[in-house]
């Protein structure tokens, strides 16, 4: 444990003497030629060639485990382009932005591994580029365990939500001043969701998630937060975090996924719900969970705080007014002739929608696996019409959600 603090120092301050000089202003690229991933005695051995040293830090993860590696102002483009080896024991690898100025590179591991070797060359070659080596040896449960729990510095990059004791459940609309509503554009850096014809769901939905902003700011009676505004990682957790500081009296997630079975076409509203509608349903909800885990950090002992603690409340209020939400988005989509899945209303668990005193919904806006719902989420003239149905329904529903506030009050 010891020995290992003093790599992190160590690390560390090679880093910071890293950043003073170097600037950081190009953007350093991965090399694919120079970069190769390979099983190496009973570990892994992974190389990576960057254009230039950039500072990074290293540390591993459980459930699942993980080694997760966190380089400034990297591109990782060329990652998906030329896959550089395999190993039988790495059972994922995906890099991409973490947050502004970080990006992160994860690699899910058969087992528990401990770093043996983490380091930085460069001067190797006359063009400045920087050669990372990383070596995983084996290692027993209990050891892997304790460096899994090493807290982060306090340099870590990763935004996280504020503790969920402190957060104030919030006071209720009641229709004086406008409405606070959260836009959450799913996925985003590390994590691009569903990927079809050279588009990603992460992609499509910020572009949605701003003209619906925008088409919310213009109606009137609405004002608008979103969970992120670029293309970088922001945990679950961060994203109901945000909501509650910036005081959303709603909470729209917005997705756009490939589905599974095979004829999915059309869009479906999600509430939170213990137990899913159906198979496609729970399994996508954990995909999602999964996805953002892999990438962030694990607060699942926060959230039992809050299950523990909040779920009754959310079940008792908050539910039936997302219940009544996800009936007022569907009928106005339907209205506006934009196309629904045959079930459009339907439940998982997923953990974006767990805020106790917000409600919130989660929309599929299409499958980007449907060829015809890939090409209306292209298209601006049919976003602009969904922008339109999803103000109107939350125009409909704040009005009727503010007179029962008012009938409660009394
Ligand atoms: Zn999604």
């Amino acid at each position: 444990m010891r020995v290992l603090a003093a790599l992190w120092a160590v690390l560390w301050l090679a880093m910071a003497g890293m950043a003073a000089g170097q600037g950081l202003s190009a953007l350093a690229r991965l090399d694919p030629a120079g970069s190769r991933l390979r099983d190496a005695g009973g570990g892994i051995a992974l190389d990576l060639a960057l254009s230039q040293p950039v500072p990074w830090r290293v540390r591993v993860l459980d459930a699942p485990p993980r080694l997760v590696a966190d380089f400034r102002e990297v591109d990782w483009g060329a990652l998906d382009r030329t896959p550089f080896g395999t190993s039988q024991r790495v059972r994922d690898l995906r890099a991409g932005p973490l947050a502004p100025g970080w990006s992160r590179l994860v690699l899910e591991l058969d087992g528990p591994y401990r770093v043996a070797e983490a380091e930085m060359r460069t001067g190797a070659d006359a063009a400045g580029g920087a050669l990372v080596r990383l070596r995983l040896d084996p290692t027993d449960p209990a050891d892997f365990a304790a460096r899994a729990a090493l807290p982060d510095p306090e340099h870590w990059a990763l935004p996280l939500p504020r503790p969920a004791e402190t957060a104030e459940p919030r006071r209720r609309h009641r229709g004086e001043g406008p409405l606070t509503v959260a836009l959450d554009p799913g996925h985003g850096g590390i994590d691009p969701g569903a990927e079809r014809g050279g588009k990603t769901e992460a992609a499509l939905m910020l572009t949605f998630a701003r003209e619906l902003k925008e088409a919310l700011v213009r109606a009137g009676g609405f004002s608008v937060v979103m969970t992120r505004e670029a293309d970088v990682f922001v945990p679950l957790e961060t994203r109901i975090a945000i909501a509650h500081e910036q005081g959303a009296d709603v909470f729209l997630s917005l997705h756009g996924d490939a589905a599974a079975e095979g004829e999915a076409t059309g869009a479906t509203v999600y509430v939170l719900a213990d137990e899913a509608s159906d198979a496609a349903s729970a399994a996508l909800a954990e995909r999602h969970d999964r996805d953002s885990l892999l990438a962030g950090v694990d607060l699942k002992g926060q959230d039992d705080v809050i299950a523990g603690v909040l779920m009754d409340m959310a079940r008792r209020e908050t539910a039936p007014r997302s219940d009544r939400l996800s009936a007022a988005l569907v009928a106005a989509i339907a209205a506006e002739g934009l196309g629904l899945h045959s079930k459009p209303r339907r439940g998982a668990a997923f953990s974006v929608l767990k805020s106790p005193d917000i409600p919130s919904v989660l929309i599929e806006l299409g499958y980007m696996s449907s060829p015809r719902d890939l090409d209306r989420l292209s298209d601006p003239a049919w976003r602009a019409r969904m922008a339109g149905a999803i103000a109107a329904a939350l125009r409909d529903w704040s009005v009727a959600d503010a007179a029962e506030a008012a009938l409660l009050r009394q």
